[in-house]
């Protein structure tokens, strides 16, 4: 494969992303807040103007004296993304923004509102590390790991959105948030986690949405999922297992290598019996590739005993791949085929498709210009 020059307007420098309220624990926030000077209240005033108002300018906050509103915004609340461009398709239902990050690197996310919920799907790394094949933020490597702050602006920037009644239907709540925009969110484990909390702790501390509203999906970085086993708390975990069987795996997927189907569904069972929340397989379903009949009686065979839902995603094509999704009929016998072994199965749909919702391609296209 060719290597894409990347060309920004402005250099890519390897500086620091700006620490952000979004970065620290409560109890840091307060700590921080001492440091500069500050009574340690004014750290719970900025957090609830940033998680309940959705607010990020200190100018708008009258209960914070003026004189400490550049200190503030210095320390707390700077910009950590800025909107390059948004799509929707949809109707305006799926909206796809792509942000910029203070070094000029590229990211994106994708809110799409259903008719019983609002999600938004979310980057937790620029690029990714993982190189599978079919992924097209896969074969761009990856640039770096996204800060805690600069993953929770993408979720706040959603439930902003949500809130002003920017899609149909007027002013809604964000209900839902997914890790399944660019990286790998357990490769960047500690700024995810931190993000987790800013999500799920009740406001004015975090936006109050419910972990069992939260996806965490991973590749299978078995060491990454048996922390988030200890962490106590309850997330939705994805599994992207694509494949029941490990020569197979081992392209699709390449760190198979490193840990196998059977360690990657024990180190999922485990998070399971812990927290009693089933999880979920993800499955591309990719023409002649994954989608025989015997691959399904294998995956069912693997499941039946298990508490997993599967997830069959239609392969989305990343520009001159020599893959394609399934057959119609194909994905309807698989369908089948593990039904036949009780095995809960749904076929995602496949919102944003023609916005290349699915796989890091509006960040690639940005690139090339
Ligand atoms: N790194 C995490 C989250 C990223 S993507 C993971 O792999 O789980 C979220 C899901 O989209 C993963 O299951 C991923 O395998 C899948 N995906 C990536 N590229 C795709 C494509 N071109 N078509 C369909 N699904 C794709």
């Amino acid at each position: 494969m060719t290597e894409i020059k990347l060309v920004f307007d402005e250099p890519v420098q390897r500086k620091k992303a700006p620490k952000h309220l979004a970065d620290y624990s409560p109890e840091d926030r307060r700590e921080i807040a001492t440091g500069l000077g500050l009574p340690a209240f004014r750290a719970n005033q900025v957090a609830n103007h940033y998680f309940t108002h959705l607010s990020s300018d200190p100018s708008d906050w009258t209960d914070i004296p003026a004189t400490m509103h550049d200190q503030i915004r210095e320390h707390f609340i700077p910009q950590m993304i800025t909107l390059v461009r948004s799509v929707t398709c949809d109707n305006g239902m799926t909206r796809k923004d792509l942000w910029k990050l203070h070094d000029g690197v590229l990211v994106e996310s994708v809110l799409m509102r259903y008719t019983d919920r609002t999600t938004v799907c979310i980057s937790s790394q620029a690029g990714c590390g993982m190189n599978c094949p079919f992924c097209a933020t896969g074969q761009a490597g990856l640039t770096r790991n996204l800060s805690a702050a600069e993953i929770t602006e993408q979720i706040v920037a959603a439930a902003r959105a949500c809130a002003n009644g920017e899609l149909p239907g007027g002013p809604t709540r964000l209900s839902n948030v997914v890790f399944m925009g660019m990286g790998e969110p357990l490769a960047n484990y500690n700024a995810v986690m931190r993000t987790v909390r800013n999500i799920t702790t009740p406001t004015p501390d975090g936006l109050g949405i419910s972990a069992r509203s939260v996806t965490v999906s991973t590749v299978g970085v078995v060491n990454g999922i048996e922390k988030l086993t200890e962490e106590g708390i309850s997330v939705t975990l994805a599994v992207s297992l694509h494949t029941p069987d490990d020569e197979l795996r081992d392209t699709l997927v390449p760190i198979n290598s490193r840990w196998k189907v059977k360690e990657v569904l024990a180190a999922a069972d485990a998070y399971e019996k812990k927290t009693g929340r089933r999880y979920s397989i993800e499955y591309a379903m990719i023409r002649d590739i994954n989608d025989q009949s015997w691959r399904a009686d294998l995956l069912g065979r693997l499941l039946k005993n298990r508490n997993a839902h599967v997830n069959l995603i239609p392969l989305n094509p990343t520009p001159g791949s020599k893959w394609t999704a399934s057959r119609p009929q194909d994905e309807k016998e698989f369908v089948r085929i593990l039904e036949g072994y009780g095995v809960a199965v749904t076929v995602r749909d496949t919102r944003g498709r023609e916005i290349d919702g699915a796989c890091g391609q509006l960040a690639a296209a940005e690139k090339l210009k």
